[in-house]
């Protein structure tokens, strides 16, 4: 990168770069799960992990990376902060070395190890903090110090993405369902983070005048869904244990008002369809993923009692090996005083019966 060059100069060479890596990759696979086809009700997992930073995070980046630049708040030089315990922050340090920029997550000294090497693999450096709830005021104030920008995915990301198309995950989705038999699904089924991902579709199903129903699975210890329920978005939580979704409150980036249905969704559940998945798919899917199974199987459950068709759409959120030594690991799990059992033995019973019985 040339010194001649104006603010203005770098920030066209590093949208071009990031435009690059979108050009570079290829779209995200839309699997048909092996659901029985006498039900004639059609599952579809949209491919997330295939991105070249491994989750669906990898869009949020860009698009958190890009907002930053055509805001002019990314410049030449300029050092890139997140407040993040997971994967936007090995995401975003992927880009900030792509346009030769220092990168430091702010993160909770908690959860590390793994995290920290993934995001210095990438060239990014983290900076730990004791008290978890004090990442984004210190996150903030690295910024600051630096002069650099802090990111801010729970604040940015339900503006950062073009709701309306611009091959966002929404309008990927609707064009590869085309030449289904059921086009336009009767659920979209995700989890929320940043809630980034559920605004954007709720956001596009109505722009497209779509009767899609927008479904969120939400996790134990996390703050959203009695905030949904409730509406009260002060309510707070405890924290979720499953990595990726479920907030211990209620972030501004998550939009209650765009949401039809959520469920709530048990640890051991989650843990259960995502192995559940794993089998099935013969591709491992990580926590979030079994989130998002549990709920679309609920769902499809009502479907079939109702002897209603159609199709359901959810999304494999992570890859699975990077929770090799927690989830997949009976130890572990059962460290936690989870039972999956009971939720593999219902999840069984569904693939033959159609109906899902709550343990
Ligand atoms: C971030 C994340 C989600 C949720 O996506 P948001 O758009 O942030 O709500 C789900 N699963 C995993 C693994 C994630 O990292």
């Amino acid at each position: 990168m040339s010194d001649q060059l104006t603010d203005r100069e770098w920030q066209a060479w590093a949208i071009a770069q990031v435009e690059a890596d979108a050009n570079r990759t290829s779209d995200t696979h839309l699997h048909v799960f092996p659901l029985p086809p006498e039900w004639g009700v059609r599952l579809y997992l949209k491919d997330e992990s295939v991105h070249p930073t491994g989750s669906l995070k990898h869009r949020l980046a860009r698009s958190l990376v890009l907002y930053g630049l055509c805001n002019n708040w990314i410049r030449r030089g300029t050092t890139l902060v997140e407040a993040s315990s997971g994967s936007t922050a090995v995401s975003e340090a992927y880009f900030a070395r792509l346009l030769g920029l220092p990168f430091v997550a702010v993160m909770p000294a908690s959860v590390v190890r793994e995290k920290c090497a993934l995001i210095g693999f990438h060239g990014g450096r983290c900076h730990l903090v004791d008290d978890p709830t004090t990442i984004y005021a210190e996150a903030q104030r690295l910024a600051d110090e630096s002069g650099g920008h802090y990111l801010d995915q729970f604040t940015y990301a339900e503006r950062a993405t073009d709701w309306r198309g611009n091959n966002n995950i929404a309008e990927s989705m609707f064009d590869q369902l085309r030449m289904e038999p059921d086009p336009v699904p009767s659920w979209v089924v995700v989890g929320a983070g940043t809630g980034g991902t559920s605004a954007t579709i709720g956001r596009y199903l109505r722009y497209q005048r779509f009767a899609t129903r927008l479904c969120v699975v939400d996790p134990e210890g996390s703050a959203f869904y009695p905030a949904w329920s409730t509406g009260d978005r002060t309510v707070t939580a405890a924290g979720s244990r499953i990595e990726g979704i479920g907030r211990p409150r209620v972030e501004p980036s998550f939009l209650p008002e765009l949401v039809d249905r959520m469920i709530a969704v048990p640890d051991a559940a989650s843990v259960a369809a995502m192995r559940w998945g794993t089998a099935l798919l013969d591709r491992q899917v990580g926590g979030s993923t079994g989130t998002n199974l549990w709920g679309a199987v609920q769902l499809i459950a009502e479907m079939v009692a109702a002897g209603q068709r159609g199709s359901v759409v959810t999304l494999i959120c992570d890859d699975g090996r990077r929770y090799a030594h927690t989830y997949y690991a009976d130890d572990w799990v059962a460290a936690q005083g989870w039972d999956l059992t009971p939720y593999a033995d219902a999840l069984g019973a569904f693939l033959r019966t159609g109906t899902l019985t709550h343990p």
